[in-house]
């Protein structure tokens, strides 16, 4: 059960009383919630509203609190302008990493043109093998960071250790934790501590609960800014490099307040799919986009195969406008 306390409560005296009367709390992130554990399911929970502290008693039946619906309609995130989780449409597009100048200046000049809203660029690169290219590292942020700022774009990179947290944040706006790291959960308690929002991406063996405890291990740990990334699972079809669970879609607008973006280039792994992907993610309910997109997506260093060029990213763009448009709010 969660309790919301009213403004000014002393929480740790409330706590207290808690105890006194046999339960388990516990307070949760910045806000006036707290988790009481151990409420007999016949205790009325008019016994709780009825003291003086307390401004709602939400009785969340999932494991995850924090992420869940029934503590808050939906997660609004306002940066540089844009909105995640509201009426916009949020697309982040750039490469798989961050390769150079010329080509991170391209990628934001193409977004902001086609009216994406963010700029992303790994620099810190998750490669199955380690004797692949692994990322520019810092002077790749550098890279991102100016490339960004030309357009006032949202920039987006990955961070793949807790000990590179303050460094990527010095650099980004968005901190994204990649399907590897999902489960790393002393990365994501670290993430609770930092103003920047995280861009969650579901793990290829993740099931909605185990993405939504992720994202509360975030939130409980200081920040509520969330943002999840359908990315596509592990199933036993080998045409396309994952298969893209846009069920995920609808089933976390009924699970969670967090706004969902759908990334279709992992996904799917090919580039002929992005476009219908896309299209199928929007029309399904997503909040955005995260796409691979390159100057010359066949001399893309990482993930070439699923990247898509400069001119099916405004066609792209062009149509999930059209289709989200279509859509009642
Ligand atoms: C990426 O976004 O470049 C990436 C590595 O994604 P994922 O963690 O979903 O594989
Ligand atoms: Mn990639």
């Amino acid at each position: 059960m969660m309790i919301e306390l009213k403004p000014h409560t002393d929480r740790f005296a409330f706590i207290e009383r808690l105890k006194w009367m046999g339960l388990e709390a516990l307070v949760v992130g910045e806000h006036r919630l707290i988790i009481v554990r151990g409420v007999d399911k016949n205790v009325h929970l008019e016994r709780f509203i009825a003291l003086p502290e307390v401004a709602a008693v939400l009785p969340v039946k999932e494991k995850f609190k924090l992420a869940s619906k029934a503590v808050k309609g939906q997660t609004i995130i306002q940066i540089k302008g844009k909105t995640i989780g509201g009426s916009e449409l949020f697309i982040i597009a750039g490469p798989c990493s961050i390769e150079s100048k010329e080509q991170m200046d391209f990628c934001a000049e193409l977004a902001h043109a086609q009216g994406a809203g963010g700029l992303r660029g790994g620099a810190f690169k998750p490669r199955t093998s380690p004797y692949e290219f692994q990322g520019m590292g810092e002077e790749g942020l550098k890279i991102l960071r100016d490339a960004g700022a030309k357009y006032n774009l949202v920039t987006v990179s990955e961070v793949m250790d807790a000990s590179q947290i303050d460094m990527v944040a010095s650099y980004v706006d968005i901190l994204q934790v990649g399907a590897r790291n999902m489960h790393n959960f002393s990365l994501l308690k670290e993430l609770g501590r930092v103003k920047n929002p995280i861009l969650l991406k579901r793990g290829f063996a993740a099931s909605y609960q185990d993405l939504l405890l992720a994202a509360e291990y975030i939130i409980s740990a200081g920040n509520p800014n969330v943002i999840l990334c359908e990315r596509g699972i592990r199933t036993f079809e080998t045409h396309t490099r994952n298969t893209l669970d846009l069920n995920a879609v609808p089933a976390l607008k009924e699970l969670t307040h967090l706004p969902i973006l759908v990334d279709p280039s992992h996904g799917t792994g090919r580039r002929s799919m992005v476009l219908p992907m896309a299209r199928a993610s929007i029309a399904a309910g997503a909040d955005g986009l995260a796409v691979e997109v390159h100057p010359n997506p066949d001399r893309a260093l990482t993930d070439a195969a699923q990247t898509i060029g400069p001119e099916a990213f405004a066609v792209m763009m062009r149509e999930v406008r059209k289709i989200h448009s279509c859509l009642e709010a």
